[in-house]
């Protein structure tokens, strides 16, 4: 079997032969034409109908929602806008295909908002927005592992269900086969976990970094890409439940190196998907420049999709300190005159998305890694800094979005690692296994995470975390 998009780039040799496509019909023109898409890429096949040769009855349960095979002459066109089509010699219908209740739904041959597509996510791969989108999204994931395995990285599977966690603050999934009706007490009172299914208390993994640190101390180079579960209540445009997480962790790498690593892959990736995705770009390049017509010209993107794309990875990344970057914002005229929703008073405060677009969109005009945060808004692995102050943190911020990478020099000293988590509160004695890597020939390691639904948002144009993942998991969303 032939898909569409393999026959659009090579036919030459089928010129007048009889060829036999599968796919659904996008659009359908009553007096002769329909155009066939099997989902291999956004072009559609152009099919060219005698009606006199075919059934009424056939032609009449042919909508905008058939399943279709047709055989037929393969042609040059004529007209403009296709290179090629197929006179159709033999049509035939593959399934059902109920019109009343296809007019309820986004199949329905008109424009839909996101929203409704949405509510219909099992319907919205027929679409060409979301063909797109998920083509891309596919392409991402694949350049990640091409650029990793190019650079002697190991794939490595971190546990999905694990009792780490690795960032502290509340935002796990419990797992357990308890019945959650009739819950096993002990003597206090209290959930006996110990009864559970691991005798203990587990939860979905909210990143694998601290197994993948453990693997990096002796395979050198790993990074995992697996599921991520948080709790997240915000119900933001860049927070999901489930989301896919990128976090190579590497033994002998320092900031700079750790630095250095980010900016690398993120613009392979996005060459990749340049060279790559072009046809499914330019869809949505278009799309991009009609949605800011629509907007005042004051808020309009000065560049079209794939210009930004192509300017992201032209030039070096802006390398900010956060103490230079906390100076920038309190002195900025947006901080001064109140037009922050958190006004930035003092060194020490956490970034908020609205502070770190500042900064991108408006002071540098370029993605920006900030790093050396004050160690207090940090995590405890991270690496504490001569000052006493500042951990070897950092977060790459691009436009659009803010935060899509944070990461880290791991802290690889013993003592100092211990005082930290004593600190913070963090129980030595559940990551005996995480302090054993800093007994037996600890060394320097860095490493990193990135979300890939924050960049497939990024290379898409699109506005809505919950529009490049197919199945979103957000708060009150799991139907499907
Ligand atoms: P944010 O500040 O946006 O909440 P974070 O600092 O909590 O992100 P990290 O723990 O640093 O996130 O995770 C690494 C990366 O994972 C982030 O830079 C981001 O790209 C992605 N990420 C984190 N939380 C989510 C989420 N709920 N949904 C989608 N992606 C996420
Ligand atoms: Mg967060
Ligand atoms: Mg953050
Ligand atoms: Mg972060």
């Amino acid at each position: 079997k032939t898909t569409i998009k393999e026959l659009l780039g090579d036919y030459k040799k089928l010129i007048h032969h009889d060829i036999t496509v599968f796919g659904w019909v996008r659009a359908f023109r009553s007096n002769r034409f329909i155009a066939l898409n099997d989902g291999s890429t956004i072009n559609n096949l152009q099919i060219v109908v005698n009606f006199e040769e075919f059934s009424e009855d056939l032609i009449k349960n042919i909508n905008t929602a058939s399943s279709l095979k047709i055989t037929g002459e393969l042609v040059e066109s004529q007209g403009a806008g296709q290179s090629i089509e197929i006179l159709a010699k033999k049509i035939e219908i593959l399934g059902d295909n109920f019109f009343e209740e296809m007019q309820t739904t986004i199949l329905q041959p008109k424009k839909h908002s996101l929203e409704k597509l949405r509510e219909q996510a099992h319907l919205r791969f027929r679409t060409n927005l979301f063909g797109a989108i998920f083509r891309i999204r596919h392409s991402v994931s694949f350049a990640i592992h091409q650029y990793f395995n190019q650079n002697q990285f190991f794939y490595l599977n971190t546990p999905i269900i694990t009792g780490a966690d690795a960032e502290g603050a509340g935002e796990m999934f419990g797992v357990s086969n308890f019945d959650l009706n009739n819950l096993p007490k002990n003597e206090e009172g209290e959930v006996d976990f110990e009864q559970d299914f691991f005798g203990r208390k587990t939860n979905l993994t909210v990143s694998g970094q601290l197994e993948g640190e453990t693997a990096s101390m002796g395979l050198g180079r790993i990074y995992t890409f697996g599921p991520t579960f948080r709790a997240e209540n915000s119900n933001t445009t860049r927070h999901l439940a489930e989301f896919w997480m990128v976090e190579p962790e590497v033994a002998f790498n320092d900031l700079e190196d750790n630095i250095d690593l980010a900016e690398d892959f993120l613009k392979y990736v996005i060459q990749y998907v340049l060279d790559n995705c072009k046809d499914d770009l330019e869809f949505l390049d278009k799309r991009f420049s009609e949605e800011q017509k629509q907007k005042p010209e004051k808020d309009r993107a000065k560049e079209g999709l794939i210009e930004k794309l192509e300017n992201v990875i032209a030039k070096r990344f802006k390398r900010v300190s956060y103490t230079e970057a906390i100076e920038i914002l309190m002195n900025s005229k947006e901080n001064k005159k109140g037009k922050f929703q958190f006004p930035v008073e003092n060194w020490g405060t956490d970034l908020q998305s609205e502070h770190e677009r500042f900064l991108v969109e408006k002071h540098f005009e370029s993605p920006v890694v900030l790093f050396d945060y004050p160690k207090d808004i940090k995590a405890f692995y991270m690496r504490q800094n001569d000052d006493g102050k500042t951990v070897a943190a950092m977060d790459v911020l691009f436009p659009g979005i803010g935060e899509i990478i944070g990461g880290s020099q791991r802290e690889e000293r013993l003592n100092i690692l211990k005082a930290k988590m004593k600190e913070m509160h963090v129980d030595e004695k559940e990551l005996w296994w995480y302090l054993d890597t800093r007994k037996f020939g600890s060394v320097p390691h860095a490493g990193f995470g990135l979300g890939l639904e924050r960049l497939v948002l990024f290379v898409t144009g699109m506005t809505n975390i919950r529009d490049v993942i197919p199945f979103p998991r957000t708060p009150k969303n799991a139907e499907f």
